[in-house]
């Protein structure tokens, strides 16, 4: 027997609960809104924001004069000319007011002579990113949210959630469907203001930083919802990502506070530096930007300087036993286990996809070109342009949070209760209830894979028109059938991932098109075939689904202007 819905109703659906998710849903609570929020994973564990440890960009100024003015001016200069400018302005107006709300809930800020301390970050002109000390700042952001949240009973939180498809009524998002992943049961939210929040995409890519849930499921629920994507093609590979020796239990990309309190040494196989061969005089400092760092590392192992593992090294046996002890704290414990002792051994690193720039195209108040859809966090598109600069994603979720979900209240508060039609939710209901064994099974696991390598071979940080059109042949030849196969009624992670893929292959053809169709070099895309950044391309690529088709467009002459 097909089983009935179980059907919600809130004001505000919040999906996903990361920084930005969490926010979201604290602030349209606050502004007198009921708020579902909801989340394929364990509420506030599930996505990048657990998992980051550095630092988040913000002018405070506590310790060296800042202003937002100047957190801009350094974010605009990083976006090679592509940041949208309203939402970079919002991003660093209104980080100091966020960082402050989450040091009066508590999160821990590191302090000096007992005010928030700052630390130097690349791209930075001057110490602006706060941290909770020894690699702790995701963590302890997310559990200071988690807590705020529980002081709100008007948030209801529903984990192990999956939204499968947003519901479109009249041209307006009315809320969506969803499966809950540990029986299968399908289920209906009716919301009069809906915030996505879902995070990045960079598990596309073989080699990344992200947990699994990171697939870019916002991008393709807002391409089928109706919604705009720009800047798609700008995918951020962070430069030092770990790669040997084993590392357990760790984040791949923890190196970079410790070279920034430390100085680690960049070096290549030849245990040279060598980034000022790609223009930069940071030898022995720290202040390439991510971009031209991954172009830097790639560029000496192709010439066959890399290290062993195919990377760079890095070094901090330049510092004493103490210092390291001072800088990595219990940290440098935890490396003992992995058998890594820094005075006497560097580590190999290499470029990791990390983070992306592209995303849902929305204004200042987070609303997307779909009314009904607000957007926050990372699955927003343009405030970082072409390469974002260290410590700006975690600011984004709060700023970018905390504007969707008073928006979304807002809207909330003018709408009347929204019904769903059942034939707006009946397909993503039909594909959520097929139980379809006697279809030939595809190995979704493999192909995920394949994909992954695919994205990692030929969509890399640095590519060719003809690396692209392989890649875009390879991801369209990739047949996932029409309907998921395994159990509609139980855990079934084959179902899972046949809703991730289908999702996976129209964001990793999303970004292949708009790789393909940028033909210049500008910050995180790299054209070998068309090295030189080009005025006429300072613009935005658009991409919306027409009739079930990728399109592609530039945006609005506007947009083009520097
Ligand atoms: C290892 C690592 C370290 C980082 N370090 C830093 C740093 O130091 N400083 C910095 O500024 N940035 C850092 N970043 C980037 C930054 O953490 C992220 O950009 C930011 O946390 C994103 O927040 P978010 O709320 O938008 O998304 P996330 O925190 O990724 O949360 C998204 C949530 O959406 C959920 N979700 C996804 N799809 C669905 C669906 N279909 N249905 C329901 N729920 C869904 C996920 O389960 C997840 O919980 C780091 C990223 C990583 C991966």
């Amino acid at each position: 027997m097909t089983p009935e819905p179980i059907a919600i109703d809130t004001d505000v659906l919040v999906i996903g609960s990361g920084a930005a998710g969490m926010y979201a849903a604290i602030e349209a609570a606050r502004n007198g809104a009921h708020v579902l929020l909801a989340d394929r994973s364990l509420i506030g564990r599930g996505g990048a924001t657990v998992m980051a440890q550095m630092t988040v960009a913000c002018a405070l100024g506590e310790e060296t004069p800042d202003t937002w003015q100047d957190h801009y001016a350094d974010t605009i200069a990083a976006g090679r000319g592509l940041c949208d400018k309203a939402l970079a302005q919002l991003l660093c107006e209104d980080a100091p007011d966020c960082i402050r709300e989450l040091d009066h809930w508590g999160v821990g800020w590191a302090r000096k002579d007992g005010h928030i301390t700052a630390t130097m970050a690349p791209g930075h002109d001057r110490p602006r990113c706060v941290y909770v000390d020894f690699i702790n700042t995701g963590p302890a952001v997310s559990k200071t949210l988690r807590t705020a949240m529980a002081r709100n009973p008007s948030i209801r939180k529903a984990g192990d959630l999956c939204i499968v498809d947003l519901i479109v009524s009249d041209g307006e998002v009315t809320g969506a469907v969803a499966y809950h992943l540990a029986t299968g049961a399908p289920v209906v939210i009716a919301a009069k203001a809906t915030v996505l929040a879902t995070g990045g995409l960079t598990r596309l890519y073989r080699r990344n930083s992200a947990s699994t849930n990171m697939g870019g499921d916002g991008y393709a629920l807002a391409l089928r919802a109706g919604a705009t994507l720009i800047d798609m093609e700008f995918v951020q590979f962070f430069p030092i990502g770990h790669l040997a020796p084993r590392l357990v239990g760790m984040d791949p990309i923890m190196w970079d506070p410790f070279r920034y309190k430390l100085g680690g040494r960049l070096l290549n196989g030849r245990k040279e530096e060598f980034t000022s061969r790609y223009g930069s005089d940071e030898d022995g400092k720290y202040v390439l930007t991510r971009d031209l760092a991954t172009y830097a590392i790639i560029k000496e192992v192709e010439a066959g300087r890399g290290s062993p593992h195919g990377g760079a090294y890095l070094s901090f046996e330049h510092c004493s036993t103490a210092a390291l002890r001072a800088a990595f704290g219990p940290v440098i414990d935890r490396l003992a286990e992995n058998h890594i002792d820094l005075t006497r051994m560097p580590v190999e690193v290499a470029p990791i996809a990390h983070y992306h720039m592209g995303g849902v195209k929305a204004d200042a108040d987070m609303a997307s070109d779909v009314p009904g859809l607000y957007v926050a966090g990372e699955v927003v598109g343009g405030a970082n342009g072409a390469n974002r600069l260290s410590g700006n994603a975690i600011t984004e979720a709060l700023v970018f949070g905390r504007r969707a979900g008073r928006s979304a209240a807002a809207r909330a508060k003018r709408m009347v209760q929204s019904v769903i039609a059942p034939q707006n939710a009946a397909a993503a209901l039909d594909l959520i209830r097929a139980d379809t064994k006697p279809q030939p099974r595809n190995n979704t696991a493999a192909m995920v894979a394949h994909l992954q390598a695919v994205m990692a071979d030929h969509v890399g940080p640095i590519r060719t028109g003809a690396k692209l059109s392989k890649a875009f042949n390879e991801i369209s030849a990739l047949e996932l059938g029409e309907r998921p196969s395994g159990h509609a009624a139980a855990f079934d992670l084959e179902r899972l991932e046949w809703f991730d893929l289908r999702n996976m292959l129209m964001v990793a053809a999303a970004v292949t098109i708009t790789a393909l169709a940028r033909c210049e070099s500008r910050g995180a895309h790299q054209r070998e075939d068309f090295p030189e950044t080009l005025p006429q391309w300072q613009g935005h690529r658009r991409v919306r689904l027409l009739r079930g088709q990728l399109d592609i467009s530039r945006g609005p002459a506007a947009e083009f202007v520097s």
